[in-house]
């Protein structure tokens, strides 16, 4: 069964993001760069269940530049096979790159396509589900457990104050939550060996896809600054401010 897995190239989730001083985008100036965390769990399921005999290729996917290759290569070093990348200069979105997974998806024919359940940078949470629709694969979002069972894949997915498990015929698309495993790291010897796995590059046009943007950025704040917090000289003081001055209780 061969898995596709799509990574997302995004901001490192330790940095903290700043906003251009003309807040016409996110500064991206000498910040360190990383696999979404969201992906990364996407790859770690896909090598695992190659480490079990159920998968026998794992390819990834990133749409972007050519900077992206740096996060395939972190994917084959984490175990995935082969890699390709879609050249699309910018931040492709969501609907443009459903479209693109659409394409890669016919070429390569995977029994399952994995995918973040989110992208930590845009927060958008649509791609999966828009490819969903697009190729008219079941899909279960938010896994918690994937469980692969003949021509079937039971997905539990993480719902609001519970659990719950659907059964999605093959070939069909996951997109991954927090708790579905807890990602490996490279060892060198693996990020040596990555470097000689292959990397194919495609465009657009070999996919059929005219890339065309819906939508424009309008302007990004950073978050209102917290103001100081003061320290209160006993409890009836702090009483007295939550009462009166906050109008807590
Ligand atoms: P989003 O809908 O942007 O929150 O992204 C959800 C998931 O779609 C990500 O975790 C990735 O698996 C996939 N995805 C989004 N953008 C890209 C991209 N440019 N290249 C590859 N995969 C992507």
């Amino acid at each position: 069964m061969k898995v596709l897995v799509a990574v997302k190239r995004v901001v490192d989730y330790n940095v903290k993001v700043r906003a251009k001083a003309d807040g016409s985008d996110v500064d991206l100036n000498n910040v360190k760069m990383a696999i979404n965390p969201f992906c990364e769990i996407a790859v770690e399921e896909a090598v695992r269940l190659k480490e079990k005999g159920v998968a026998t290729e794992v390819v990834v996917v990133s749409i972007g530049g050519k900077t992206c290759q740096e996060q395939i290569r972190t994917a084959l070093a984490l175990g995935a096979d082969r890699g390709i990348q879609v050249e699309v200069e910018g931040n492709a979105e969501p609907l443009v790159v459903a479209k693109l997974l659409k394409g890669v998806v016919e070429k390569e024919e995977p029994q399952l396509v994995i995918l973040g359940k989110q992208s930590i940078d845009g927060d958008n949470n649509q791609t999966g589900q828009m490819l969903g629709a697009l190729t008219g694969m079941g899909q279960g979002t938010f896994a918690s457990e994937v469980v692969v069972d003949g021509d079937k894949v039971n997905v539990t997915r993480e719902i609001d104050g519970g659990l719950q498990t659907v059964a999605l015929t093959l070939p069909a698309i996951v997109t991954t939550d927090l708790r579905l495993n807890e990602p490996r790291y490279a060892s060198l010897p693996n990020i040596m060996k990555a470097k000689k796995k292959p990397l194919d590059v495609l465009t657009p046009a070999d996919l059929g896809v005219e890339v065309k943007s819906h939508i424009t950025l309008l302007k990004v704040e950073p978050p209102a600054e917290r103001s100081a917090g003061i320290k209160v000289a006993d409890v009836d003081q702090l009483v007295d401010k939550l009462k009166n001055e906050a109008k807590v209780i």
